[in-house]
């Protein structure tokens, strides 16, 4: 079993990683995506006069503050465009994908956090109305009736709280946990960068190989949203994933490329 997560920022792919996701598919192999939509969710929030809102916590994570109307805003893009557009390029390709979201059979369930401490202007704050969460729970059984009968799931936040509302996840570290709780042989996360770079953004300084047991310390070459990849990577393979690998997904055979070595691989 393998677990593609594909990322939602500018330059990716979309047809490249579906056409490779396909042709594979077809010789038998199991996979699962699950994809993001930062990027467009952005581009959207802005056009409705809703802007963005990025907090950072103490310890140096950026996230999305998600207040309701922000959170239907990113239903709309992730479970709408990106997801359907993903499922209809399959579609095309001959491969019946599902595109679910989390919340669909409680498939990512974790504990909703409704509030966030942020650093503003040097001070700790902390801000009320987040919806927000980790998922804890992976409801493998609705991905093995999907999968056993043939079809090819396609996977996005938002997950389900325990009470049933609807929480924003990062979306590598609800692939992490879906690649642990399916035990998956490989986890690969694409985003538009050929891999973990030393010297961000110079894309000669890739980092080729990272030994599983050192992955956190990898963590001071990543800035911003690259931090929950490394992380994601972290628990994947504490998990008892054997292998994570942080691809390319700008052009080519994603996916192919990154089984074979290409990018920075965790194991
Ligand atoms: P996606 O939405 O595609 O999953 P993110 O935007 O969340 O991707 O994270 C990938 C981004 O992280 C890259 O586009 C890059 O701007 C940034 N980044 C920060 N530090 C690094 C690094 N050391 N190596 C590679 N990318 C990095």
């Amino acid at each position: 079993m393998i677990v593609v997560k594909v990322g939602g920022s500018a330059g990716i792919d979309y047809d490249a990683v579906c056409a490779d996701l396909a042709a594979r598919w077809k010789t038998g192999e199991r996979l699962i995506l699950v994809h993001g939509g930062s990027g467009e969710t952005n581009r959207v929030a802005e056009a409705l006069g809703h802007p963005p809102k990025f907090v950072t916590s103490p310890s140096g994570y950026t996230s999305r503050f998600t207040d309701r109307q922000t959170l239907e805003i990113f239903e709309m893009v992730y479970c709408g465009k990106i997801n359907k557009g993903i499922v209809e390029r399959l579609q095309r390709l001959g491969v019946n994908a599902v595109g679910l979201s989390g919340l669909d059979g409680r498939i990512f369930e974790g504990r909703h956090k409704d509030s966030v401490r942020a650093v503003e202007n040097g001070k700790v704050k902390v801000l009320r109305g987040d919806h927000t969460g980790t998922v804890e729970k992976v409801n493998t059984g609705l991905i093995d009736l999907l999968l056993n009968a043939g079809y090819l799931p396609v996977l996005t936040p938002p997950a389900a709280s325990y009470e049933g509302v609807a929480i924003n996840v990062d979306g590598d570290r609800a692939a992490a946990a879906l690649a642990v709780a399916l035990k998956a042989d490989a986890l690969l996360l694409l985003s538009n960068v050929p891999g973990l770079l030393r010297n961000y953004p110079d894309e000669a300084s890739l980092i080729r190989a990272i030994p599983a047991a050192d992955v956190e310390s990898y963590l001071e070459f990543a800035q911003d949203r690259m931090k929950k990849k490394v992380l994601g990577a972290a628990e994947a393979v504490q998990g008892g994933v054997k292998r994570v690998i942080f691809g390319d997904a700008r052009a080519g055979l994603p996916i192919t490329a990154a089984l074979e070595g290409a990018g920075t691989v965790v194991s």
